[in-house]
């Protein structure tokens, strides 16, 4: 038994924010719960995973977030209570069925996570789930700490019973991945028995089918589900004023920017003169709550991330007030108090309120931070951006970028979102030209690939990973083919979803609850769809190159390159090394050899590391996976590998 299915509660345990969401959950009694893996969320369904044996539950990782509301949605309308995870971008990925969702409402109570990622720190953007939750018309939630992370969520299932409508409950990257004390509650006996009712009344919520239409008649009820919801939240616990009766200063606050703003008031010594009314309930806003508050000071500070969602939401209603409570001076993203990008933290809390109060407040002079960049740059070793030692995609992308150089005709590769996303830096060769969401490096590809006909002669190639292919990148395949696009598709298959921690996919034959599943072949959809496939490994250079410049020179249409090794850091491969490498120094040109020593300056594995004493590369055998990809690009010869016996 886990700590996270301990059935009696009352522990106080040390929990990171996703697992008390997934405690939260289990404590509602949640039966179905689904996701795509992306950082800062995932942990979220592996924990519920490891639970799901012992709780009877049902988890799976879906093969895009849209799919994961959907099995979600059909666990709540069978009267299930039911979970989906996401990171932010996959609200956007699931938007169109959460819309439709929103209006037809929901059964058994269901929670929607989207995990946010302020700075994007590991993401490719820092789009807001927050303003989903208005343009869909659904109640926002958003917990302040580790114990509410719990709370709330189980309260949400019952707030999402209560309104018969999905529910949000919006954590960040600074919630989900840190960690905080949580007092468990008990965890309930009983199961509910899965029953679709679709025979009652067209329009009956319970026992009709579950549709939109009428719309005129769905969306009506839907925005009183948001009243409803409204009024729950003006008695909500998770709303919470500390400061005096009549602060000088009223900050008005939600999610992890509560940590900020407490430090900010504590550190400047400002608890007589400024108010935290810090929300838990932020979409709708509650109106008697936020007068009564604004009806007590004049200034406003709205601290959050990333987008000014709650200052303009509050700022609406101040001005719908404005009778009963008075005009108020405003300090936020809009006028530039805070930093209108990337997250925030208490330094940067603690000086905008100190010019906000006339606080002769003295941060950090900006020299100790130079000094301190100086110091750390010039005594610890360098470490830039690069894939690990022994990554299959360096040498998939070595292979690409050296097939594209020999052909010659300026082609270029459409990139997408996983660990591969680097090679638009110089560990990648600067290999890819095009990257935005999962799936649109080969629906652009397959743009590019009609534009022959207006002169473009240039090779056009996309990659994508494994887990891409089945999240978002089958249908730009299926178009590519059926308009006769002229592509290389390149899937960069690594036998996981290895960037968030080696979720497996429908490629795979393993589950989130380790179920043996059956595994669907991609190349097999590949030729299905009616694309020329071949697979190469990208371990062997030579033979890697000449299968691509193959398709490159001698073929038409759309075609299809697997590129399969599995990742460096994958179970099977970590820490077992395919080749002993060594380098004989010898033979090793140093700074003569090409390019300027090709393989410390060029191919940039950190396996590889150059001797200044010796003024030779060298191997660093505790970093080196074995791959023995740089014995093939060394121009000289110099480096030698030997099988390690299976
Ligand atoms: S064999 Fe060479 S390329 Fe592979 S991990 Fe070791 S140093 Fe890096
Ligand atoms: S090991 Fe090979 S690639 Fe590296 S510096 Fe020596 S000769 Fe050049």
């Amino acid at each position: 038994m886990s700590r996270l299915t301990e059935e009696k509660g009352g522990d106080i345990l040390l929990m990171m924010g996703n697992e008390a969401i997934a405690r939260g959950a289990l404590e509602a009694g949640v039966q179905v719960a689904s996701a795509y893996p992306g950082t800062p969320s995932s942990e979220i369904i592996e924990n519920l995973g490891k639970a799901a044996d012992e709780r009877g539950l049902y988890v799976e990782w879906s093969v895009n977030e849209k799919v994961a509301v959907e099995v979600a949605a059909a666990g709540s309308f069978a009267g299930l209570r039911s979970l989906v995870a996401m990171k932010q971008n996959g609200v956007n990925v699931a938007s169109d069925f959460l819309l439709h969702l929103g209006l037809s409402g929901t059964r058994g109570g269901m929670v929607l996570i989207p995990c946010d990622d302020p700075g994007a720190l590991s993401s490719v953007n820092e789009g807001e789930s927050r303003h989903f939750a208005k343009l869909l018309e659904l109640p926002l939630l958003e917990p302040g700490d580790f114990q509410e992370a719990k709370d709330m969520t189980k309260w949400a299932f019952e707030l999402s019973e209560e309104i018969k409508g999905l529910v949000v409950m919006r954590s960040v990257t600074r919630l989900s991945h840190a960690s905080g004390t949580v007092k468990t509650g008990p965890l309930p006996a009983e199961k509910r028995k899965a029953v679709f009712r679709s025979d009652g009344f067209v329009i009956d919520p319970e026992t009709g089918p579950v549709h939109t239409m009428p719309v005129a008649y769905w969306h009506p009820i839907q925005q009183q589900k948001l009243k409803k919801a409204e009024a729950l939240f003006e008695q909500s616990p998770f709303n919470t004023y500390t400061g005096p009766v009549e602060p000088e200063l009223l900050i008005i606050t939600s999610s992890a920017c509560t940590f900020y703003s407490k430090e900010a008031v504590n550190v400047l010594g400002v608890e007589d003169r400024v108010g935290i009314l810090k929300l838990g309930t932020t979409w709708p806003l509650p109106r008697n709550l936020m007068k009564k508050h604004l009806s007590a000071s004049k200034k406003i500070l709205v601290v959050e991330e990333v987008l000014p969602f709650l200052e303009d939401n509050v700022k609406i209603l101040a001005a719908e007030l404005a009778d009963e409570t008075g005009v108020k001076q405003f300090f936020g993203r809009a006028e530039a108090t805070l930093p209108t990008t990337g997250e925030l933290n208490p330094d940067i809390v603690i000086a905008a309120l100190a010019g906000i109060l006339g606080i002769d407040y003295k941060p950090v002079p900006q020299e100790f931070e130079i000094n301190a960049n100086m110091l750390s740059f010039g005594n610890a070793p360098s470490r830039e951006t690069t894939f690990c030692a022994g990554c299959p995609h360096r040498a998939s992308f070595w292979g690409i970028h050296n097939a594209l150089a020999m052909d010659n005709r300026k082609g270029f590769v459409c990139g997408d979102i996983g660990c591969y996303t680097l090679a638009f830096l110089p560990c990648g060769f600067s290999t890819l030209k095009t990257g935005h969401c999962m799936g649109a490096g080969t629906g652009i590809a397959s743009g590019f690939g009609q534009l022959g006909r207006f002169g473009m002669d240039q090779p056009v190639l996309s990659v994508c990973g494994d887990s891409t292919f089945f999240h978002a990148a089958m249908p730009a395949l299926v178009n590519a083919v059926h308009n006769k696009s002229d592509i290389i598709m390149v899937i960069l298959d690594n036998s996981g979803t290895a960037m968030t921690g080696f979720q497996p996919h429908p490629g795979l034959k393993a589950s989130v609850m380790g179920d043996d599943v059956p595994d669907v072949d991609i190349e097999a959809v590949c030729k299905a769809v009616g694309a020329k496939t071949a697979i190469s490994d990208p371990f062997d250079v030579e033979a890697t190159e000449a299968a691509l410049l193959d398709m490159l020179r001698n073929q038409t249409g759309t075609r299809v390159m697997i590129l399969r090794q599995k990742c460096a850091l994958s179970p099977e491969r970590k820490g077992r090394k395919y080749f002993e490498v060594s380098i004989d120094e010898n033979v090793c040109l140093g700074e003569k050899c090409g390019c300027n020593r090709l393989c410390t300056r060029i191919f940039r594995c950190p396996g590889l590391i150059w001797d200044q004493a010796a003024g030779k590369a060298r191997i660093d055998e505790v970093i080196c996976a074995g791959c023995g990809v740089c014995a093939s690009i060394c121009p000289s010869g110099a480096i030698k590998k030997a099988e390690v016996a299976k």
